[in-house]
């Protein structure tokens, strides 16, 4: 109206109702050709010639005309229209008129009842307003055509699509489509990082340790450190092999007792037959945490720093005893503390993933050396710990932390990827642990002695 009104120039004052003479005849003398009279009521259009061309406009809109199809596209959906049941019953329950009550509307277009005043019919398609209902038999295709170009699930529902068609439960549809979309499992991003699982304050000094080894200058060194104080011990090796680190553990476990637990990451020295022998001997377990995940021992890896930085200041010889231990009674209290405090402030950035359930589909993080980037296709196996689980990838058996898993809705596994992307090194945060060829890594063959998989910290 305002377009129409454009071209004169109005003066507007107010009238009473009973003073708009050619209005208030017009709305009681209707013309014979006005079927929506009824609508046109308020319209106070005072020329009648407008009126007129004004009412064949409104007659004359036609969505089909509006929308941006092809021919053979609009074809195609009148054709599937017309042959499905359910949209013959909608378009004559549009037709007929809606009943008053959603429980007199046939079952299967009350899923439309809510918006019933947006439905209509042009040429055999049906609108939900300027939206064309899509008929079932090309749902899937247009469920492709919209992940086309592998948006995530929430860009492809706003996208332009959703202003053009239309079913009931359509970004139901659409969120399930993505779900299962085999790229996208594989090109997934990191997830988020999980709640912190504190290691608990042992009850007295020495019983959990940690154990790391570190290069500095061309030498090897050996850290070990308490979790109960903090206190920790470095030796120099003269080797990186496991007979050279069992050696100074047992010079450090002579002088402060045997620990119940010690922690480590997978380094072949601590993985190895002989080292999970030494553990048997002396009668302490051992945990070692996922490969890649060496947050989890946390407590070694920090002590490696504080190490190096005094190595690296006092640049002399490293004897064995560089610090004293801390006075343990209030240790206890004030560590604990410190540990909530630090938990409180991680897990604020953080957090928890679901637990897996065996059988599952899952999507496993490429490893840092893995040009593809790919999320690699998996079952979950069985759970090893908290946050640790056995992952089955081609046939092979891999160790993985929780946070590089996703579950996923794929439900076949995809076919076979190039060959780059199965090759996982054996060195990489999935672990082998069935291998196939001449892969001896001591990483992958527990010694028989031990469980078939070493418990993993959390
Ligand atoms: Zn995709």
């Amino acid at each position: 109206m305002i377009l129409r009104l454009q071209k004169y120039h109005l003066d507007v004052r107010y009238k009473k109702g009973t003073e708009m003479y050619i209005a208030d005849f017009l709305s009681r003398a209707s013309l014979p050709l006005r079927k929506i009279e009824p609508t046109l009521k308020d319209y106070e259009i005072v020329a009648v010639s407008e009126n007129i061309s004004f009412i064949s406009e409104l007659e004359n809109i036609n969505a089909a005309e509006c929308i941006t199809v092809t021919d053979q596209r609009l074809d195609q959906i009148q054709r599937l229209t017309q042959q499905d049941v359910n949209l013959q019953t909608l378009k004559s329950t549009i037709l007929a008129g809606w009943p008053k009550q959603r429980e007199d509307t046939p079952v299967c277009v009350r899923d439309y009842w809510t918006f019933r005043e947006e439905m209509s019919v042009q040429n055999g398609v049906l609108f939900k307003g300027s939206r064309i209902v899509n008929p079932p038999a090309m749902r899937s295709e247009m469920l492709q055509r919209l992940h086309g170009s592998h948006l995530e699930a929430e860009a492809c529902i706003q996208s332009r699509a959703r202003d053009v068609v239309y079913w009931p439960n359509m970004t139901v549809d659409i969120k399930d489509h993505v779900g299962q979309c085999t790229v996208c499992s594989e090109m997934r991003p990191k997830q988020q990082k999980e709640t912190l699982v504190s290691h608990e304050v042992p009850e007295r000094p020495w019983s959990k340790i940690g154990v790391d080894l570190f290069t500095l200058h061309n030498e090897e060194y050996l850290v070990q450190v308490d979790y109960h104080s903090d206190y920790w011990e470095v030796d120099k090796l003269t080797n990186t092999t496991s007979t050279s680190v069992v050696e100074c553990m047992k010079a450090q476990f002579s002088r402060h007792g045997i620990p119940d637990t010690v922690v480590s990451d997978n380094g072949p020295q601590l993985t190895s037959r002989e080292f999970a022998q030494f553990a048997k001997d002396w009668e302490f377990s051992h945990v070692t945490t996922s490969p890649y995940h060496s947050q989890s021992n946390g407590k070694a890896e920090s002590a490696v720093k504080i190490a190096k930085n005094l190595i690296k200041k006092t640049q002399r010889e490293v004897a064995t005893q560089l610090l004293k231990p801390e006075v343990v009674d209030s240790v206890s209290s004030k560590k604990a503390l410190k540990h909530r405090k630090a938990k409180l402030y991680y897990d604020s950035h953080a957090k928890q993933l679901p637990e897996l359930t065996v059988g599952q589909p899952v999507r496993v993080q490429p490893v840092p050396s893995d040009t593809t980037g790919k999320w690699h296709h998996g079952t979950c196996v069985r759970q090893v710990s908290t946050r640790s689980y056995i992952v089955d990838i081609d046939g092979k058996e891999y160790r993985c932390n929780r946070k590089f898993l996703r579950s996923t809705s794929e439900t076949t596994p995809p076919k076979q990827l190039p060959e780059v992307t199965c090759e996982i090194e054996p060195d990489s945060h999935i672990t082998a642990k069935k291998t196939t060829a001449a892969k001896t890594s001591p990483v992958v063959k527990p010694p028989p002695s031990s469980p078939p998989v070493p418990a993993e910290l959390p």
